[in-house]
């Protein structure tokens, strides 16, 4: 015979239970159409590690119904290294970088080739063609629009270029030459923007994702967490990118480098990692979510868990931080028993 004592949860588990019911809630509610408000965002950044399996359980059933068990791979080409004229304290390119990064002005037509041969054999979806710059000069506004019909043409991959900011008529050619997307991270949220740029502004960003999506092409916009920024900044930054409608959200963790006015910053736990995801996958649920760079150095052995909410990483190296090999990303996404698409959104 149980006593009362006996049947009766604690009032510490009884807890843990009605959160646990509230992820899942907040997962059947997302599901329905509705959106989550800051304060249901907040409570999942400040879940607690004992809770994060419920979490991403929960949040694994919204990326199930759009995703599958799919996971979408890029490839990331620096095409340009160095030499910015730009101040962001996280970027190892920047003005104001000491790190000993490669400088070198836009690769020829033969080496963007040859990288998108290697991206195409690594069973890329997507070659993104990255220049550290302000926004493209003429001269690489035209290898662009050289390289690119090229690139399609006997790949067929896709495009995502990634140039800095863009006026509205550089907008229309990248349209006008193949470019599938454009990536511009708003990176952080616009009250914490100043601390980390001062060389142009947050509103700078969202004018050209603007200019990207008024010409026509996806939009691919996401963040870096890590850089000193509150719980807040990052719920705001979540719902910034669900109302501009960016098709595609790359996630980074801070990879603090020497030289940088970020240097020795490392304030992320695995979990943390974890949390971001999750509560971006709930803010943004149809929305292609990929865990991007410092996931080896933050997320470590619990990688593999963040893709039961996000859906594509990336193959490879970063711009001038190296990555984990593709084999062991492959490895990865068949342990889970998901698989690697070809196409976005099969
Ligand atoms: S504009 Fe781009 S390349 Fe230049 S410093 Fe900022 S992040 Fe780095």
């Amino acid at each position: 015979m149980s006593t009362e004592i006996d049947s009766a949860p604690s009032s510490l588990e009884s807890s843990v239970d009605s959160r646990e019911r509230d992820f899942d809630q907040l997962a059947s509610d997302v599901l329905e159409g509705k959106s989550i408000s800051r304060e249901d965002a907040l409570a999942i950044l400040n879940c607690p590690d004992d809770e994060i399996l419920s979490l991403l359980a929960a949040g694994f059933r919204i990326r199930k119904r759009f995703f599958g068990k799919t996971v979408q791979l890029y490839f990331l080409m620096n095409a340009k290294s160095g030499l910015c004229p730009e101040d962001c304290h996280y970027c190892s390119q920047s003005k104001i970088s000491d790190a000993p990064v490669p400088k070198y002005n836009i690769l020829k037509r033969d080496k963007l080739m040859d990288a998108a041969k290697i991206a195409a054999e690594q069973g890329a979806k997507t070659y993104c063609l990255v220049i550290s710059a302000r926004g493209p000069n003429e001269r690489e506004m035209t290898a662009v629009e050289t390289i690119v019909p090229e690139i399609k043409q006997k790949y067929g991959l896709d495009i995502c270029a990634c140039l800095g900011l863009l006026t509205r008529e550089q907008a229309d050619r990248l349209k006008a030459c193949g470019v599938d997307r454009v990536n511009h991270n708003l990176n952080t949220s616009e009250d914490h923007y100043a601390d980390i740029c001062t060389t142009h502004t947050y509103a700078d960003r969202v004018q050209t994702l603007r200019h990207v999506r008024d010409a026509g092409m996806e939009m691919c916009s996401g963040g870096i967490i890590g850089m000193g920024e509150t719980h807040d900044d990052i719920v705001s930054m979540a719902m910034d990118l669900r109302d501009l409608g960016v098709q595609s959200i790359p996630l980074n963790f801070l990879n603090s480098i020497d030289g940088t006015p970020l240097q020795g910053k490392k304030d992320l736990s695995p979990q943390d990692c974890l949390r971001a995801l999750a509560m971006f996958r709930f803010v943004n649920p149809d929305r292609e979510l990929r865990i991007s760079g410092g996931r080896e150095i933050h997320l470590r052995s619990l990688q593999s868990l963040g893709l039961y909410v996000a859906n594509s990483v990336f193959v490879g190296d970063y711009l001038t931080t190296k990555g984990q090999a593709p084999e062991e990303d492959y490895q990865m996404v068949r342990d889970l028993g998901f698989e690697v698409t070809t196409s976005v959104g099969d």
